[in-house]
C-alpha cells in the first residue's frame, strides 16, 4: 500500500457497500474530511468511529463538499438516489463509480448536465482490498479538466486513468477488461486442471504460468500494432502452425479426462480463420471472429 500526500480536501462518498466503504476509508487515511451516507444507515458506523461525518440524507451529504463519489449496486440506483438531490449537486462534481454499461454511463452524463452538475465515470480495476494501493487502476472518463483538477484527491483511491472525454468509455473498458480476466482465468484454470492430473500443484504452475503471461502481454503489444494497421503478417507463428498446436493440448486433456470445451471453442476459431483462407497469417487475424 502506498499513502499519498495531499491537501485535504472534502469528499463525500454515497453508498458504503464493500466497494464505498474502502473507498471512505482511503480518503480518511489520506486525511481528507469525509462525509458518508448510505441506504442502511449502521453501515457507516464504523466509517464515523473512524472519523467520518454521517449525513442523513443524500442532499445533506453532498452540501458542504464539492467533489461526491457514488458507488452503488447499479445504475438505477445512483438516479433513484441522486434525482432528489439534483440541486443540491449543481456546480459540484459527481463521480460515478458504479459499474455499468457504456449506454448508462452516456446518459448518466446527459442527466448531470441537464443538471449543471460536472461528471466523471469510473471504473474501478481492483477488489476493496487494494483500494489505496498505487499500483491499482481506477479508470475515468468524462471531462478531462475535472479529473485533472481533483486528480490529488482521486490519486489516494489508486492510480487514475484518464480515458478522455467520452464519459462510456471507462465502462467500455471495464466490460472488455473483465472478459478479458474471465478469458486468462479460464485458461489458467484448464491449464492447472490438466497440470494437476499429473501432480503438479497449482502453486507450482502458476509460478512458471505468471512468467508467460509477461511473455503473452508482449506479444500482444506486437499484435496491437497488426490489428492497427489491418495487416496480419505470420512472421512469428502462423495460425496453421497453432493449429497443430491446440491438436496436443485437447488429445493431452482428454487422455487425462480434462473437459475440452474452452480449447475447442479456440480451435473453432482458428479453423474460421483458415478456412477463410488466413492460416499463413499471425494469431492476431482471429479479430476477425469477433467483428460481425
Ligand atoms: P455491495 O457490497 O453489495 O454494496 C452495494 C451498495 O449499493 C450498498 O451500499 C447498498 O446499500 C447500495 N444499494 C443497492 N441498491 C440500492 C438502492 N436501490 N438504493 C440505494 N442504495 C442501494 O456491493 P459493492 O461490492 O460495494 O459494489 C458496489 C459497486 O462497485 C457495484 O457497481 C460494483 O460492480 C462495483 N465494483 C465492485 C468491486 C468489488 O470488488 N466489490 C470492484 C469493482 C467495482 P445497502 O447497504 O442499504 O444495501
Amino acid at each position: 500500500m502506498s499513502k499519498q500526500n495531499t491537501t485535504p480536501v472534502p469528499v463525500t462518498v454515497v453508498g458504503l457497500g464493500q466497494m464505498g466503504t474502502a473507498l471512505a476509508d482511503a480518503f480518511l487515511a489520506a486525511g481528507h474530511p469525509t462525509t458518508v451516507w448510505n441506504r442502511t444507515a449502521k453501515k457507516a458506523d464504523p466509517l464515523v468511529a473512524r472519523g467520518a461525518v454521517r449525513a442523513t440524507s443524500v442532499a445533506e451529504a453532498v452540501a458542504g463538499t464539492e467533489l461526491v463519489l457514488v458507488c452503488v449496486l447499479d445504475y438505477p440506483a445512483v438516479r433513484e438516489l441522486l434525482a432528489p438531490a439534483a440541486e443540491s449537486l449543481r456546480g459540484k462534481v459527481l463521480v460515478n463509480l458504479t459499474t455499468g454499461s457504456p449506454e448508462q454511463a452516456r446518459a448518466e452524463a446527459e442527466w448531470a448536465a441537464e443538471h449543471g452538475i460536472g461528471y466523471l465515470d469510473g471504473g474501478i480495476m481492483t477488489t476493496p482490498p487494494g483500494i489505496g494501493d498505487s499500483a491499482s487502476m481506477i479508470l475515468y472518463s468524462g471531462a478531462p479538466e475535472l479529473l485533472a483538477a481533483h486528480r490529488p484527491a482521486l490519486a489516494v483511491l489508486g492510480d487514475p486513468i484518464d480515458l478522455g472525454a467520452d464519459a462510456g468509455l471507462a465502462s467500455l473498458y471495464d466490460a472488455g477488461l473483465l472478459g478479458l480476466m474471465w478469458s486468462v482465468f479460464g485458461g489458467w484454470l484448464h491449464a492447472s486442471a490438466l497440470v494437476g492430473a499429473d501432480g503438479v500443484t497449482a502453486a507450482r504452475f502458476t509460478e512458471v504460468s505468471n512468467r508467460w503471461l509477461k511473455t503473452v502481454s508482449w506479444f500482444m503489444s506486437g499484435y496491437a500494432e497488426q490489428i492497427d494497421a489491418g495487416e496480419y503478417p505470420g512472421d512469428d507463428a502462423t495460425i496453421d502452425v497453432q493449429v497443430v498446436a491446440i491438436g496436443h493440448l485437447l488429445q493431452a486433456g482428454e487422455a487425462r479426462g480434462v473437459d475440452g470445451r474452452l480449447p475447442r471453442l479456440h480451435l473453432d476459431l482458428m479453423r474460421s480463420a483458415v478456412e477463410a483462407g488466413h492460416g499463413g497469417d499471425s494469431y492476431a487475424r482471429i479479430i476477425d471472429a469477433f467483428r460481425k
